[in-house]
C-alpha cells in the first residue's frame, strides 16, 4: 500500500512538472550521392555503426530525463567528432584550403536560439551554438568573435590543423580540378522530443566543399537549416545551403503545419518538392511532439536514424 501510495505521488508529481515518459531522437549525417553499388560493404558498416552510436548517446541522455537540447548537443557532439561527417573533425575545405564551421540549434518551448557561422578553431561548433543560445544576449556570432565568445565560455579551441582529414583534403582537390563541387554532403543534425514534452533541433556543418568568400550556408540559420517551435515541429536540413535559405526551409514546414494543418511528413514532402521545383537538392528529418518523425530527401540517399521511447530504432542511408 505505501509503496503504491509512493508510486502515485511520483506520477502526480512528474505530470504536474509536465513529465511524460515519451521521447523520441531523430538525426541525419547528410544527403547526397549515397547509393549502394558505390559504398563498400566496409564503408557502410562505419556509417551504420557511427549512426547507431549517436542515436545510443542521444538515446541515454532522454531515457535518462535530460532536455530536448542537452540530447541535442550530446548527439551532435558525437558526430562531430566522428571524421566521417561533414561537421566538426571531418569538415570540408574551403576553396584556399581552410575548414569554416557553421552550427545551430533551437529550442521550441520558448523559441530561443544560438548559432555560431564560419569558425575555424573551435572544436565543436554545436556546443558554441548552445552557449550563445543559453549564455549570450544574440542568436548567432561568427568568426573570430565567436571564437573569443567561446573562449570566455571555457569551450575547447583547438588549432585549425585539427579539422584536417586526408578523404576531404583530396575531395576539395577533386572538385578544384573539376571546377565543381562533389555532390556528396555529410553535414550532422538531430531533432529530439524529450519526456517533458519539449522540442528541440540542431545541425552541425562544414558548409560545401569548395566554397569561396567567407559562403555561410543554412546550417546555422534558424529557419533556414534549423527551426523548432513546440506547437508544430523541431527541423534539422541538409542540403545546397543556398536553396534553403531561400526557401525559409524550416519555418516554412513549421508554418505549413500550423497554417494549413499539415502532419508533419506532408509538411516535409511539401517542402521538398518545393526544393525540387527550384532544382535545389537535399533533405530532412523533423519531428512533431506526439513523437511522429519525418525523414525525407530528393537525393539517391541520406544518412539517418531515429530511436524512440518504445524501443523502435532505425538506420537507413539509400533511398529504400
Ligand atoms: N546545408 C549545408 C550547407 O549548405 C551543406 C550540407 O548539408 O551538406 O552549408
Amino acid at each position: 500500500m505505501k509503496r503504491f501510495v509512493l508510486i502515485f505521488v511520483i506520477s502526480v508529481l512528474a505530470l504536474s512538472s509536465g513529465a511524460q515518459s515519451k521521447y523520441a531522437l531523430a538525426i541525419h549525417g547528410g544527403a547526397g550521392v549515397i547509393e549502394k553499388s558505390k559504398m563498400s560493404e566496409a564503408s557502410q558498416k562505419l556509417y551504420r555503426e557511427a549512426l547507431e552510436h549517436a542515436l545510443y548517446v542521444g538515446d541515454s541522455v532522454l531515457r535518462n530525463g535530460g532536455t530536448c537540447s542537452e540530447a541535442v548537443v550530446c548527439t551532435i557532439t558525437e558526430l562531430e567528432n566522428c571524421p566521417l561527417f561533414n561537421a566538426g573533425k571531418g569538415a570540408v575545405f574551403t576553396n584556399r584550403g581552410t575548414n569554416e564551421l557553421d552550427a545551430s540549434i533551437m529550442k521550441g518551448c520558448n523559441l530561443s536560439a544560438g548559432a555560431i557561422a564560419g569558425v575555424t578553431d573551435i572544436k565543436n561548433p554545436i556546443v558554441a551554438a548552445c552557449e550563445v543560445m543559453e549564455n549570450s544576449e544574440h542568436v548567432m556570432l561568427c568568426g573570430a568573435g565567436a571564437s573569443e565568445f567561446a573562449k570566455t565560455r571555457g569551450l575547447e579551441i583547438v588549432d585549425p590543423s585539427y579539422f584536417y582529414t586526408e578523404d576531404r583534403f583530396r575531395s576539395l582537390q577533386k572538385a578544384k580540378e573539376q571546377e565543381k563541387k562533389i555532390d556528396k554532403h555529410g553535414t550532422v543534425g538531430c531533432v529530439a522530443l524529450d519526456q517533458f514534452g519539449n522540442l528541440a533541433a540542431g545541425t552541425s556543418t562544414g558548409g560545401m566543399n569548395n566554397k569561396k568568400y567567407g559562403r555561410i550556408g543554412d546550417s546555422p540559420i534558424i529557419g533556414a537549416g534549423t527551426y523548432a517551435n513546440n506547437q508544430t515541429c523541431a527541423v534539422s536540413c541538409t542540403g545546397h545551403g543556398e536553396y534553403y535559405i531561400r526557401l525559409g526551409f524550416a519555418r516554412d514546414i513549421s508554418a505549413l503545419m500550423e497554417y494549413q494543418k499539415l502532419d508533419v511528413k506532408e509538411a516535409c514532402r511539401e517542402e521538398i518538392r518545393k526544393l525540387s521545383v527550384l532544382n535545389g537538392t537535399g533533405g530532412v528529418i523533423a519531428l512533431d511532439r506526439d513523437g511522429n518523425i519525418a525523414m525525407e530527401f530528393n537525393t539517391p540517399g541520406m544518412f539517418r536514424g531515429y530511436i524512440k521511447s518504445t524501443g523502435e530504432k532505425a538506420v537507413a542511408m539509400f533511398g529504400e
